[in-house]
């Protein structure tokens, strides 16, 4: 078991505020509003591809039991041996940020009874993951995941429609895509090909990473998924999972990669893809950037595989296979930036209302919701107070129309429609004035 965390004597002290700027902690990132429209249209094709596929959405916290994770994720894990944000409560409970989403999916599914409903069942969500990683490009210590799950079936022809959604979302998003599988067996065939990868490390151990050393007596197959060159050299010619599966893995696979040459997804086979985490059994998978296929180790987008286990190792209603897969949001936006993909901006407003003096300010309050409940998309600066101002703010915003409401209009209960194209006014009554502007947009 990984150390136990310490428990603070107290609430730590807060150093006194003084003149030091307030700073991000290491690995995190703000999402800045002009960056926004990237997640806004990431975040609508997953919710259609989920919906389309016949996904529920559900949500689960972001802290859990720290044993949950230890349980299913392993506790060879780079994750539990290193990457947890684990602490203990004032009520003395150990928990820990979520570093993935499918132990909390599971415990879910546990305690909903949702063994009771018709199976399979699909669940997506989204959210927030935390691992205490090495900061780089691209990998942060706070980051989004999406991810799907189907609990309750064994059927191959899941893994092939999970693979192939993932598939179609990365390519509606605009990415070319390779999907790289491989089959790691059961409980019945993984101990006799642990041995038999075992005893090829041994002949190789004085050329292996010092990790890998350990590895190699502890968790064999994580040596397959080692970074390091030397260790990368001696996988290329380990044996394969696939040349020692059991009869029923090989079948299992076999119907996998059919149903996917049905779908013309494109995959290649991998052999050393054996995912890092404990719970994994029979299909794994990776997508990766398709100019990046050829690397030595490219940067994963969606990673998944089976879990055939893993309910009923947290104590579920007996034997619950399941398949599931998890897409980095923040490598997806980052890929689609480098393919220079066309995300639209946010729309733009079409009129802007300008207000000069207070009288007009109090006015234009109630009038911009009269126009936004009138379907009118309207942008408006309240704090503003000269005409000119707030004019360059209405180009700024490529508004077509801007609307001044001055102290004159006030009196006489019109208002001012300025053309920002011809620069052309028209002063017309202030109940006239959405059927107006709809007649204007709409000849635009
Ligand atoms: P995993 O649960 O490790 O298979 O990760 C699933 C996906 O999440 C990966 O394929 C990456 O796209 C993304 N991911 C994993 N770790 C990070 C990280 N530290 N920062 C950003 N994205 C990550």
């Amino acid at each position: 078991m990984p150390k136990k965390p310490v428990k603070p004597a107290a609430a730590p002290a807060v150093k006194k505020p003084g003149k030091k700027k307030a700073q991000l902690l290491r690995g995190m990132k703000d999402t800045l509003p002009q960056e926004q429209h990237y997640w806004e249209y990431l975040r609508d094709g997953v919710v259609q591809a989920s919906r389309a596929y016949g996904y529920d959405r559900i949500d689960v916290p972001m802290m859990e039991e720290y044993g949950l994770f230890v349980r299913s994720v392993g506790t060879t894990s780079d994750i539990v041996e290193k990457e947890m944000y684990v602490f203990e409560t004032k009520g003395e409970d150990t928990v820990a940020l979520r570093p993935e989403f499918t132990a909390g999916m599971c415990r879910a599914y546990i305690e909903h009874g949702m063994m009771n409903q018709p199976q399979p069942l699909k669940l997506w969500t989204d959210g927030a993951i935390f691992r205490y990683d090495r900061p780089q490009a691209g990998r942060y210590r706070q980051f989004h995941q999406s991810d799907w799950e189907i609990m309750g079936s064994p059927q191959p022809a899941l893994d092939a429609e999970l693979i192939s959604l993932g598939q179609h979302l990365l390519n509606d998003l605009g990415l070319q895509v390779t999907v790289f599988v491989n089959s790691i067996g059961c409980r019945e065939c993984r101990p006799n090909y642990i041995s038999v990868l075992r005893e090829y490390l041994k002949e190789h151990k004085k050329n292996l990473c010092e990790t890998c050393k350990l590895r190699m007596v502890k968790n064999p197959l994580r040596v397959l998924d080692c970074k390091e060159e030397a260790c990368r050299m001696i996988t290329t010619e380990a044996p394969h999972t696939v040349d020692n599966l059991c009869e029923a893995c090989r079948e299992h696979f076999m119907k996998v990669l059919e149903y996917l040459d049905e779908g013309e997804i494109q995959y290649r086979l991998q052999p050393r893809l054996v995912r890092g985490l404990d719970y994994y059994s029979r299909t794994t998978f990776e997508f990766v950037l398709k100019s990046e296929e050829n690397e030595p180790s490219p940067a994963a987008i969606i990673g998944g595989g089976r879990y055939d286990y893993l309910i009923e190792d947290l104590g579920g209603p007996g034997h619950v296979p399941a398949v599931g897969m998890a897409m980095g949001m923040e490598r997806v936006i980052l890929a689609i930036k480098e393919a220079a993909v066309p995300v639209a901006e946010a729309p733009k407003p079409d009129v802007f209302l300008a207000q000069i003096g207070e009288t007009a300010r109090k006015r234009a309050l109630k009038m911009f919701e009269e126009l936004r409940k009138a379907g009118i998309a309207v942008a408006s600066n309240i704090s503003k107070n000269g005409l000119s101002d707030q004019l360059s703010l209405a180009n700024r915003a490529q508004a077509k129309l801007t609307l001044i409401l001055g102290q004159k209009e006030m009196m006489d209960n019109t208002i001012i429609i300025r053309d920002m194209n011809t620069t052309s006014q028209e002063t017309i009554g202030q109940d006239k004035l959405i059927a107006s502007l709809k007649k204007r947009l709409s000849d635009m």
